[in-house]
């Protein structure tokens, strides 16, 4: 088949990897000049900055990503460092112990923090735990069939009764059944600003999902109980660069190609059925299926056209639960600033009050940083990310991606030094070590990912939405990453991308 991928992003370099191996000729599209989308990184003055990455889940050997890596050919190319993110909060902050004590640390610590919340805690842990059992089985269910299948769904079953009367409550209910303690329910919730998502619109019981424990410590081992298997989180190696490198090696080597600073303007169709696409530069290239990544509004609605589109189609392309944006600081340090930082990625939280701050946001009005920030020190792990004795560090902070009042540009410098005072307050001194700084804004976003709107992890998990479907309304016209069903973060976006990929192919043997 000949085959064209709209995106050279992780979903788009998936994809074309699959099939560029299937045998099959594949072209990848890109406006950047450099492949990757998000993860293409950063890079000024000898620093090298991860822009679309902090800690990945589901990587290592027969974890989701980790298969894919492996049927590809690429696993051994991608360096992994099992890694855990750290957690402050206004009045005390969640440090995995200098000795790993028990994969139930976090709760008994959390149990001297709040101990009114003594016996909530250990109900939570025994639903995490069935959690953890299901989707074990969940995971496994995919590598079987026949009677093997149908035991696992009995199982899955039984493990889902006791949820049964909380499937339908939202995760803010969920936490005010296990905990009095508004601190503490935030403990839990908190990571749903990073989603765009106030805890009133997200599932309740995926609040077991949103706090794996091995995020928090590296060193928990992967079985917790019998049957309760658990993914990790990873530093890459070398950054998000090292990642795509890998993909776009699989490409080349099986004859892909990728076609960079060129972006695809027209997906060609004939009765419904894609013929091929139209670049930027007006060159005409025909393809029997057209795997697009990306947004969703500029593929089908511009690249494609409304009245080619069933109505409900389009207007679910209208309605999509889209996050925001992120303010960006890169910075370039003389000095290693942990310590005071402790890890590589830290989450700090200056609010208790999520779901007040994210429905703030939601009306344009960006926080500069005091309701809270992301640190991520790439360097750590990666020495060669910056100049020796040097250190690169991001700091971040989710905004809206249009400011309701005044524009991203011309507020970029005040923006810019509020988050550094705020970062101050917790790294002491940070300011005077500062040799480097960059500042991306929703605008640079919107520019990498070529769309009108960022969505910095893509579709929102917002109770009853989901994305776009893998399959689309088109003959031969797929569609794959953020935006799409399979719903954002690298963990979803790389699976899904292969699975799709394999679904194409099938469904070509079946023809
Ligand atoms: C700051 C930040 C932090 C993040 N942190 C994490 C994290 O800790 N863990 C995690 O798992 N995920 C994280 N994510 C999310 C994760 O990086 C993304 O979900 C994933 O990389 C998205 O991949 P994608 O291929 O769907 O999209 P993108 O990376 O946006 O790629 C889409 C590509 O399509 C191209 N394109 C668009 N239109 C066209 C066109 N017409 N023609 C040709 N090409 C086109 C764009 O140029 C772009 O390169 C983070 C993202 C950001 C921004």
């Amino acid at each position: 088949m000949q085959i064209i991928i709209i995106g050279a992003g992780a979903a788009g370099l998936t994809s074309a990897a699959a099939l560029a191996k299937a045998g099959h000729s594949v072209k990848v599209f890109d406006p950047n000049a450099k492949p990757g989308g998000v993860l293409q990184g950063w890079q000024a003055d000898g620093f090298t900055w991860d822009l679309g990455q902090l800690l990945v889940e589901g990587f290592g050997k027969d974890e989701p990503s980790g298969e894919v890596f492996e049927a590809l050919g690429c696993a051994e190319d991608i360096k992994l460092i099992k890694d855990d993110r750290r957690y402050v909060f206004p009045d005390f902050s969640i440090d995995k112990p200098a000795q790993f004590q028990d994969p139930k640390w976090r709760i008994k610590f959390l149990q001297q923090q709040f101990p009114e919340d003594a016996k909530g805690l250990e109900r939570y842990w025994k639903d995490y735990l069935r959690f953890t059992r299901l989707m074990t089985i969940v995971r496994q269910m995919g590598k079987v069939s026949g009677l093997s299948l149908l035991i696992k769904r009995m199982q899955l079953l039984g493990l889902m009764l006791p949820f049964a009367p909380r499937k339908d409550w939202n995760s803010q209910q969920v936490m005010e059944d296990y905990f009095k303690s508004p601190q503490l329910q935030a403990v839990f919730i908190s990571i749903l600003a990073d989603f765009f998502t106030p805890p009133s619109q997200f599932q309740g019981l995926g609040v077991f999902a949103l706090n794996p424990e091995p995020s928090f410590d590296s060193r928990i081992p992967k079985s917790i109980a019998t049957g309760a298997d658990q993914l990790f989180y990873y530093s890459l190696v070398g950054g998000t660069t090292s990642l795509v490198q890998a993909l776009v090696n699989v490409i080349e080597k099986n004859g892909g190609q990728i076609y960079l600073n060129e972006s695809v303007s027209r997906i060609i169709l004939e009765n419904n059925q894609v013929k091929g696409i139209e670049t930027s530069s007006g060159e005409f290239f025909s393809a029997d299926v057209v795997v697009a990544s990306g947004g969703a509004k500029e593929i089908f609605h511009d690249l494609v056209g409304k009245e080619y589109l069933p109505d409900e189609f389009s207007q679910k392309v209208v309605d999509l639960p889209l996050m925001d944006s992120v303010f960006m600081l890169h910075l370039g340090l003389d000095y290693d600033p942990s310590p005071t930082t402790d890890g590589v990625c830290t989450y700090y939280y200056r609010t208790y009050d999520i779901e007040g701050s994210i429905n703030e946001s939601k009306t344009g009005v960006y926080h500069q940083g005091n309701y809270g920030f992301v640190i991520h020190q790439p360097s750590r792990r990666s020495p060669a990310m910056a100049p020796n004795g040097r250190h690169a560090m991001t700091i971040y902070t989710i905004c809206p991606d249009q400011l309701a009042e005044g524009d991203w540009e011309s507020q970029k410098t005040n923006f810019t030094e509020q988050l550094l005072a705020y970062a101050e307050e917790s790294i002491p001194g940070l300011r005077a070590h500062i040799v480097t700084i960059i500042t991306m804004t929703p605008l640079d976003f919107k520019h990498i990912t070529h769309t009108s709107h960022h969505a910095f992890g893509g579709l929102a998990p917002i109770i009853g939405k989901s994305g776009i479907s893998h399959q689309t309304p088109i003959q031969g016209l797929w569609f794959v990453g953020q935006q799409s069903e399979g719903g954002g973060g690298l963990a979803a976006v790389i699976p899904q991308a292969y699975r799709t990929a394999q679904l194409i192919l099938e469904k070509s043997n079946q023809n």
